[in-house]
């Protein structure tokens, strides 16, 4: 049961679409298992994004998650406090100040938080990237501020990989990296992988939308040859829990179990930090996180069976 009353602390997310998010049901359960007085909306925005900014602050709105296509435009409407929000050039949590929004990216902390909690260490690895979209940004920053050995970004148009890492590298003083066009990995023989690959195991990070429901066949990378020396492998996707490239990671074990994990964490640890950027007092116990987990593995379940979430 939805449970607030007219005094409560207003939030939402910013979108188009936004119906698809999951967003509401997260901070439902926050809310819900703290008793706190809060309620979250979906905030369907089409264009005019800077006039529902202004709408938002003038409706008192205390804070908002920003979602695709708007997370770079709402750059210009608010002023960024974080500084991987700015390197990533991407806000997804806005907070009301009286003289204005102030914009964070909560998708990098809470991608570290989802591989803290699975015991996955960066520093001194290297690191191999399939994408380099929105999402591969937080990766990026990731695995530099994590003080990874080396990053390798495999991408379909490896001009726009470049112009993604490049500036965030400058930017940390991380020379370690390279980029090739995704095409490489599939057509390659394993002799060409491993002038193209990392010489040592490598952690993967799937990080491009090939694979997600309804199209959990596909996958970015189907030659085998890759999948050999990845000894983790991360996908961002969270639904199939289990993608293409995941089993592909087990699959190449040769007995030894390796590790994978999904989206997932990711998604409901970026809801944990904006839900507390908002709610400074908030505690979100370990209780909770799973039961977001369970109640968002069911909802997309749900999804998949009726096309219906229960909200
Ligand atoms: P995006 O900015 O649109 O980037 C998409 C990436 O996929 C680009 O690198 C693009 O390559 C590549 N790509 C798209 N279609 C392709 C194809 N047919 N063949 C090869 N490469 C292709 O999307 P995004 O925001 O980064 O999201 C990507 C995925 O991450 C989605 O599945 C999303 O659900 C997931 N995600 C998860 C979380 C979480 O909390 N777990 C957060 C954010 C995103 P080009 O550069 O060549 O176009």
């Amino acid at each position: 049961m939805i449970n607030f009353t007219g005094g409560a602390a207003v939030c939402g997310i910013i979108g188009n679409p936004v119906s698809q998010s999951l967003s509401p049901l997260l901070h439902r359960i926050f809310a819900a298992e703290e008793g706190r007085d809060f309620v979250y909306v979906p905030l369907h925005v089409r264009s005019r994004l800077k006039e529902a900014i202004a709408g938002a602050h003038a409706l008192g709105i205390r804070g908002m998650n920003i979602t695709k296509p708007h997370k770079q435009e709402v750059i210009d409407y608010i002023t960024v406090k974080d500084p991987n929000a700015a390197l990533m050039g991407a806000v997804n949590t806005l907070l009301w100040t009286k003289n204005g929004y102030e914009g964070y990216n909560t998708d990098f902390p809470g991608l570290l938080e989802s591989l803290r909690e699975a015991q996955i260490q960066i520093e001194g690895k290297d690191v191999v990237v399939l994408g380099a979209g929105g999402a591969a940004r937080a990766v990026f920053v990731l695995a530099m501020r994590e003080k990874a050995r080396s990053i390798t970004v495999f991408n379909r148009t490896e001009e726009k990989a470049k112009e993604a890492i490049l500036p965030i590298a400058g930017e940390l003083g991380f020379s370690r990296c390279r980029v090739a066009g995704l095409s490489r990995l599939e057509e390659g023989r394993k002799e060409d992988l491993e002038m193209l690959l990392p010489e040592r195991e490598y952690i993967a990070f799937q990080t491009t939308g090939i694979g997600m429901h309804p199209d959990v066949e596909a996958c970015a990378v189907k030659n085998r040859a890759f999948y050999e020396k990845i000894y983790t492998g991360i996908d961002l996707i969270y639904t199939p829990a289990k993608t293409r490239f995941l089993q592909y990671v087990e699959e190449s074990s040769g007995g030894e179990k390796k590790m994978v994990l999904n989206g997932l964490g990711m998604l409901i640890y970026q809801g944990v930090i904006s839900y507390k950027l908002w709610n400074p007092d908030g505690v979100i116990l370990p209780k909770t996180v799973e039961k977001a987990k369970l109640a968002l593995f069911e909802a997309l379940q749900q999804e998949k069976g009726d096309g219906k979430k229960k909200l």
